[in-house]
């Protein structure tokens, strides 16, 4: 009697993931009139939902006889209209999506929607779009570009790329032509002389035929590429654990080759933006083109373009940072997640997802290798090599003629400070750019000073959203809390005493810049942080003294610490060490271990010999003392990973966070009380507890932490939560979450 009822004679329905917060998937009839429709698992659907239009994905068609028992058919509504005739998420891409759903405990129908780009997310044709690309005029191409090197280099330099063999064809689009460090004034240039022109035109990249060829391995390297070599052809997991400078790199360019011969695409994944450039470029030189690059500076449609072209076989290399994971592969060979250990793998909010695992879990679906490449390997990793779960490749000396760096520990105790450098190093300083080389000091506080403070009555620069400090600007001059945004004018006098000597207090990297700049008027001092390279390119524009390997100081936060190689850099130093020495967070001392190894990876990358200078008011913290000694490698091994094992800490046991938000204390409290009753059994809980960042824009924080020796018994009592949460409604105006193996404990 129901099919009556429909005006509908299908017997299939289909069963779809509509972004909602509800966890479950939604069964619909095919559209009305087209009742014979094949819809493929992946494609994408418009439906009714909760009285709007929604963009969805099918997971499967069901009979209708099999759907019954799940389905309410006077409810049962229609496709609205099909997006897709050809699934947009390949069956490997939907396994991974319906995992990731599981694993972390995210509703389905958000997991699959993350998983596309913006455009797709809101229901646009998957059609590449038609992209403005600089090719060669017929006089471009006869020109020899040898006549404009005296007069200007740079600009023989782009014409020499644009006839090489690679562009002669399919010329280079704008944004190419600046991550290969060139600016719109030079590609001017070669219009005006009418050597170049824009074209519209698909963006088509074919398959580089040949590559250059890099420099001779070292033993190392090459056991390490023998051992990847025959085992390219399935599943497997390698850790590359490599000193800074070792040439990590150089092993994955051999590896993609490899893979590109087979003619198999292949999958990077770099931690932030900042790297993307370096990174890019060597893919480039190696590689001519055919390369796509996912990055957020990437307009809506440039991210569509590329992800197609991925998608079509068209691109033999996508490198991108961590939502590049879910991008689709007509024939993957080889995914790479560069310097694994870093944070910004793991999504911090929403579908918290950890793009390094899900590569994991994606290589294995799709039976190709995943590499895993750092200097500083996360415990979990090391511990997962170690116990013969990852195959494991080891570069223990520096590539090339590179030694590895001294490092110094310089107690700051009766030390002079100015612009936060002690007199000590202040002469290293100098001694090194008067020797005409480069340094580079790290300091991890952008902003000009961290507080504002009154010197008559006490009075600090609160951030009246969030437990914290708010930071001193000075260009432009603003006070800015870090953690929500909320920004202020600086006031000219105390709000609580209206004494007008107020003070900036401690020192920002735009503070250290200034004054430095001051000490070492002859040189110039180079700030990178977020502030400094806000805009697209400003970090390659600002390192270009750098590149031309000019005696300059550095100064900057952990995004200098990412991989960079800088080989003009001879003395590497640690402003202040101790920010993260003593934090609540049971992953602070990897942390810090990690973040300063990085810092002096930077340093003596090349010919000249490299010296670390680290600043500290603990100078006899084991910290540095094992950095001293032994290096990251056995100090996480020795000492980290059986004080985690001992206090039954990951990676021994398996955590997560129940998160809640509340703009009253009380009611984030309760929530999480409901909870406990529910967590018994074979898990451990802690807590409710305030995060330490207790309020955060207005809104207190607060968490359950959930250990169990278990997974499996974790996520099942989690996925139970989840579900009764959903029934009873106990989150009404609430934002809570479950954050399985959080990294973020602020
Ligand atoms: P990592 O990624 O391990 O920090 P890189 O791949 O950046 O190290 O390599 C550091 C430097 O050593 C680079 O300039 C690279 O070109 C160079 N290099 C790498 N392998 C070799 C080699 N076999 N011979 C000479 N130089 C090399
Ligand atoms: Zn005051
Ligand atoms: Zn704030």
């Amino acid at each position: 009697m129901t099919l009556n009822l429909l005006h509908n004679s299908s017997d299939t329905l289909f069963e779809v993931a509509v972004p909602t917060p509800l966890r479950k998937t939604f069964y619909y009839l095919p559209p009305v009139g087209s009742s014979e429709l094949e819809l493929g698992a992946g494609s994408r659907v418009l439906v009714p939902f909760s009285g709007r239009k929604v963009v969805a994905v099918v997971i499967s068609s069901v009979a209708l006889s099999e759907a019954e028992s799940q389905v309410d058919f006077n409810k049962l509504k229609a496709v609205e209209s099909v997006i897709d005739t050809h699934p947009i998420l390949s069956p490997m891409l939907l396994k991974l999506g319906l995992w990731a759903s599981q694993y972390y405990l995210h509703p389905i129908g958000e997991v699959l929607i993350h998983m596309l780009p913006a455009l797709l997310r809101k229901g646009e044709a998957a059609k590449a779009s038609l992209e403005a690309v600089w090719m060669l005029t017929d006089k471009g191409r006869k020109v020899a570009w040898q006549q404009f090197e005296k007069k200007s280099p740079r600009q023989a330099e782009l014409i020499k790329i644009f006839q090489s063999h690679g562009h002669q064809h399919s010329g280079l689009l704008p944004r190419d032509v600046s991550a290969l460090g060139f600016s719109s004034a030079q590609t001017k240039a070669l219009k005006d002389k009418s050597l170049i022109e824009k074209v519209d035109r698909r963006a088509k990249a074919s398959w580089p035929d040949s590559c250059h060829s890099g420099p001779i391995l070292n033993n190392e390297q090459q056991a390490a590429v023998d051992q990847l070599q025959i085992k390219m052809k399935s599943f497997g997991c390698f850790l590359l654990e490599g000193v800074t400078g070792s040439g990590k790199t150089e092993v994955y360019l051999r590896a993609v080759q490899q893979c590109l011969e087979a003619k198999k695409q292949v999958l990077i994944l770099v931690p932030e933006i900042g790297l993307t450039p370096q990174t890019l470029n060597r893919f480039r030189k190696r590689f001519d083109h055919s390369i796509a690059v996912l990055h957020s500076g990437l307009s809506d449609k440039e991210r569509l373009n590329q992800w197609l072209a991925a998608k079509n076989g068209d691109t033999a290399i996508v490198i991108g940072t961590r939502s590049s994971v879910f991008t689709p592969l007509k024939k993957p060979g080889l995914i790479v997640v560069d310097e694994e250990h870093d944070l910004s793998f793991k999504q911090q909010d929403g579908f918290r997802y950890h793009a390094r695992d899900l590569a994991i879990k994606r290589a294995s679906i799709e039976n190709i290798p995943v590499i895993l490449g750092s200097a500083t390997p996360s415990l979990e990793t090391i511990n997962n090599a170690d116990a013969g779960r990852y195959g494991h490749l080891l570069l223990k000396e520096r590539a090339g003629n590179a030694k590895a760096p001294k490092i110094e520990i310089l107690d700051l105790k009766d030390a002079n400070l100015s612009a936060g450098v002690s007199e000590a190093l202040t002469a290293e300083i100098k001694t090194q750019l008067g020797q005409g080389n480069q340094v580079l000091l790290f300091l991890n506080r952008r902003g000009y000073a961290p507080t504002l403070m009154c010197e008559h009555c006490g009075w600090v620069s609160d951030c009246d959203q969030c437990d914290a400090r708010m930071t001193l600007h000075k260009n432009p001059a603003k006070l800015m809390c870090h953690h929500c945004g909320n920004q202020q004018p600086i006031p000219h006098q105390c709000p609580q005493c209206h004494s007008p000597k107020l003070q900036a207090l401690g020192m920002g990297t735009a503070r250290t810049e200034e004054q430095l700049q001051l000490m070492f008027p002859d040189y110039p001092v180079i700030r990178i942080d977020r502030d400094s390279t806000q805009k697209q390119d400003a970090f390659e524009k600002l390192l270009e003294p750098v590149r031309l390997a000019k005696p300059c100081i550095l100064v900057g936060t952990q995004m200098l610490a990412k991989g960079h190689h800088f080989p003009h850099v001879t003395l590497a130093a640690i402003l202040d060490a101790d920010a993260g020495l003593f934090a609540s967070d049971f992953r602070s001392v990897e942390r810090m271990t990690q973040l300063l190894t990085q810092v002096a990876g930077r340093s003596g990358r090349a010919e000249k010999p490299g010296k670390v200078v680290i600043q500290t008011w603990h100078p006899t913290h084991p910290v540095f003392n094992a950095l001293q000694l032994e290096g990251y490698g056995t100090f996480s091994r020795q000492q980290l990973i059986p004080q985690r094992q001992m206090a039954n800490l990951p990676p021994f046991q398996s955590m997560a966070l129940i998160r809640c938000d509340a703009k009253r204390e009380s009611d984030a409290e309760s929530f999480l009380n409901k909870l406990l009753p529910l967590l018994s059994g074979y898990l451990q809980t802690t807590g409710p507890l305030p995060a330490p960042l207790s309020r955060r824009a207005g809104m207190f924080r607060k968490w359950i932490i959930v250990q169990s020796h278990e997974r499996k018994h974790l996520l099942a009592t989690l996925n139970h939560v989840a579900k009764q949460v959903e029934q009873s409604r106990i989150n009404k105006g609430l934002s809570w979450g479950i954050d399985i193996d959080p990294q973020d404990f602020s």
